[in-house]
């Protein structure tokens, strides 16, 4: 997606911040945007007319008031084009096509074979016809393409390079997939991308410090620190679940033993409940928010057992990093209060002041949302760029990407 102007320009700036404040507070005349962000009207306008040419923004109906005319309020036109958002998980790919508010109009999923990247670029790129017209708009631009998997993600957004539970060591996928559908592509790290998410469509709207906890197949914590999702040096930050929990103790997918997520992931408790029960795979996580519900002992004590072990390690990263709310997300959420109850009150007892809010998403597409997020990020948030955005210099993309 070509932007206008230097994104370093005042102009540039004042674009993110009129979008932003739409995004936020809904329909907003020009002369209200004027006052609200500070600009003078002549800036405002100027702004919002390029963006009513590029179909951005569109002016809504004048509302009639009892002293003649008022402001034509203007709103973010979130049906201009369609975001595709996938979910890669280890045997599947969860597939969503939303608009640029990331509300789906089309989802499926589809079952992954294996890890091979060519394999998985090929799969994605068969699935994004599918998903548009399953849409049912034919005439709709895709705006680009949102890939979110468990691992490290380069700061360009544009490869993995490091992927425990994929084996995978810089693979470019963003460019693979784009080489295929040629619309711009974005990768992120599955928790990052479902925190993007929440911070702008979702739990976390209104807050600029969040932390986004999610508890699955891994353990991560994602982190909003003043407005923007904090990605660290290597994009490898929020490794929430290796963190330690039992020096030298079980062995983690990283190698090292006695990880947080080694223990109390939704995976690790289901094998935790096994080895308790003597039984196999035909415990799932069904059969364990049965087994709460039914009020089994060996059930509710491990799973009150994970909850005060997350809560724990999760008050030292609260005490670090002191968030407004924390957003908690992943299969684990599904286990309801016999989980959430013992986190909250583990948390409570051992953070420095009173402990933020634990807010549960229970929508189930949420995390696919959070890929298509990538997508609609680059319209309300210019200062992240990356993805694979450039389709005339893929060769060079793929070039500098796999020697990540
Ligand atoms: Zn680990």
């Amino acid at each position: 997606m070509k932007l206008k102007g230097d994104q370093t320009t005042a102009r540039a700036m004042n674009r993110r911040l009129i979008l932003n404040l739409l995004r936020r507070e809904g329909p907003r005349s020009r002369a209200d945007i004027a006052a609200v962000i500070g600009l003078s009207p002549a800036a405002v306008t100027f702004v919002v007319t390029d963006l009513l040419e590029e179909g951005i923004v569109l002016e809504g109906k004048t509302v009639p008031g009892l002293t003649g005319r008022r402001p034509i309020p203007v709103d973010i036109n979130y049906e201009h084009a369609l975001a595709v958002g996938f979910k890669l998980m280890v045997d599947s790919v969860e597939c969503v096509a939303t608009d640029l508010a990331t509300n789906p109009v089309a989802a499926m999923r589809v079952s992954l074979a294996g890890h091979d990247p060519d394999k998985v670029a090929d799969l994605l790129a068969a699935t994004v016809p599918e998903l548009v017209k399953l849409a049912g708009r034919p005439d709709a631009r895709l705006a680009g393409i949102g890939i979110s998997m468990p691992g490290v993600i380069n700061h360009e957004q544009t490869a993995c390079v490091r992927s425990y539970r994929f084996g995978w060591n810089n693979v470019p996928l963003a460019a693979l997939v784009a080489a295929r559908v040629h619309v711009p592509v974005w990768l992120e790290d599955d928790t990052n991308a479902y925190a993007i998410a929440q911070q702008l469509f979702g739990l976390g709207r209104q807050h600029r410090n969040m932390a986004v906890l999610a508890v699955g197949v891994g353990i991560s914590c994602a982190l909003v620190i003043d407005g923007k999702l904090y990605r660290g040096a290597n994009g490898a930050a929020g490794k929430f679940g290796h963190t330690l929990f039992e020096e030298g103790g079980r062995l983690c997918e990283c190698g090292k033993r006695g990880c947080l997520m080694a223990y109390h992931s939704e995976l690790s408790m289901l094998r935790r409940w096994r080895e308790a029960t003597g039984r196999g795979e035909e415990l799932g996580l069904p059969q364990l928010c049965e087994a709460l519900l039914s009020g089994d002992a060996t059930a509710l004590a491990l799973v009150a057992d994970s909850g005060r072990g997350i809560g724990t390690a999760l008050a030292n990263l609260v005490n670090i990093t002191d968030p407004e709310v924390i957003v908690a997300g992943g299969e684990a959420v599904s286990l309801g209060d016999p989980f959430l109850t013992p986190l909250r009150e583990a948390l409570a007892a051992r953070t420095f002041r009173t402990a933020p809010p634990l807010l549960p998403d229970w929508e189930d597409n949420s995390w696919a949302r959070g890929a298509a997020a990538l997508v609609t990020q680059k319209i309300f948030d210019f200062e992240s760029s990356g993805g694979v955005t450039d389709i005339a210099t893929l060769g060079n993309v793929r070039g500098s990407t796999s020697a990540a």
